[in-house]
């Protein structure tokens, strides 16, 4: 009789454990989300939108891009910290609300370390300073010389506070020593509208979407590159640190999240997928026709996305009070 149920209790494991296990093979069953806490159209959007693609097809599932845009990312953020654990809800995060922002906002609802895992790394994009170019202003030296002699005059654009487009101006003009008035939108995508309309003087943007309005017949002209060392995208565009503000360089940092307590298996699964998307050099070699820089292998993994996190965190509190960076 022992023997008989000895038998049936390991029949009835191992018809358990097949389950789990198909269980997992079958991880992702159903379309999940990315939210982008910006504006469709922006740089977030597009390079989560094009990464998306290229991993959807590895899982076999449809990846959804859900934009929920405001207060610099933080409202998409909080939203997915909230989501269920369950694998199908992801986070595009970036260096913004993801580090600077515990800094930045004093009742954040979320914390950037605590309340995630880290799930892979994306490649970085170096931004572009831009005016319009009907401006009276083409150079960055003159654009600092006309914000020296009409302190707080010069007005540019952003996606939002504490958006990388706003950290990346309001560091670039605390190491020039000027003033300059932020003006938030919900997304890099209307605060390049307004910089094209003519609405304001200047606008850092990521390489990517700037690229495509820097054509002879388009409305803007590049005034300086955030990278160290020129870029054969942008021709004749000078490195912002070179000569204008010495030393001064900067880069978007981006990642994929999940809320805290995610299955391990489902973080693995969609690194994995982005490992092999990785593989199509067709596909990487476009990316990096537009400025963005891709990462070794060993930065894209989760546990160093993590760890990334935690030390930009830590590098924000000391940026943040040094650039006086505050929410306005
Ligand atoms: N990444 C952009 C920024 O923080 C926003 C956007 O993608 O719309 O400036």
């Amino acid at each position: 009789m022992k023997t008989f149920w000895n038998r049936a209790v390991a029949a009835a494991c191992l018809i358990a454990g097949a389950t789990g296990a198909s269980a997992q093979a079958a991880y992702p069953s159903k379309p999940m989300t990315w939210i982008v806490p910006f504006a469709a159209g922006g740089p977030t959007d597009a390079l989560a939108r094009d990464i998306a693609e290229k991993v959807q097809r590895q899982l076999g599932q449809t990846i959804v891009i859900e934009n929920q845009g405001g207060a610099g990312g933080t409202i998409g953020a909080s939203k997915a910290a909230r989501a269920a654990p369950d694998g199908y809800t992801f986070l595009v995060g970036h260096m913004g609300y993801m580090a600077a922002a515990p800094s930045l906002y004093k009742k954040l609802t979320y914390d950037p370390v605590k309340d995630f895992d880290a799930v892979f790394r994306f490649p970085d994009t170096p931004m572009v300073l831009m005016v319009p170019k009907s401006s009276p202003h083409q150079t960055a030296a003159d654009l600092l010389d006309f914000a020296r002699n009409n302190p707080g005059k010069l007005n540019f654009s952003n996606a939002g506070v504490g958006s990388t487009s706003h950290l990346v101006a309001a560091l670039f003009a605390s190491r020039a020593g000027v003033e300059i008035t932020s003006v938030a939108y919900k997304g890099a995508a209307p605060a390049l509208n307004d910089l094209m309309a003519g609405v304001v003087d200047g606008m850092f943007d990521q390489t990517n979407t700037a690229l495509p309005q820097l054509t002879p017949t388009g409305r803007l002209t590049a005034v300086g590159l955030t990278s160290a060392e020129p870029m054969p995208q942008f021709p004749g565009v000078p490195p912002l640190g070179a000569k204008v503000v010495p030393g001064f360089e900067a880069a978007t940092w981006y990642g994929l999240y999940a809320p805290k307590n995610t299955p391990k298996q489902a973080v693995q699964k969609v690194h994995e997928a982005y490992v092999k998307a990785l593989t199509d050099k067709a596909w990487t070699a476009k990316m990096t026709d537009q400025g963005i820089r891709l990462l070794p292998a060993a930065q894209q993994t989760p546990a160093a996305l993590a760890q990334h996190t935690a030390s930009e965190v830590d590098k924000w509190r000391r940026v943040a009070a040094e650039a006086k960076i505050q929410i306005d």
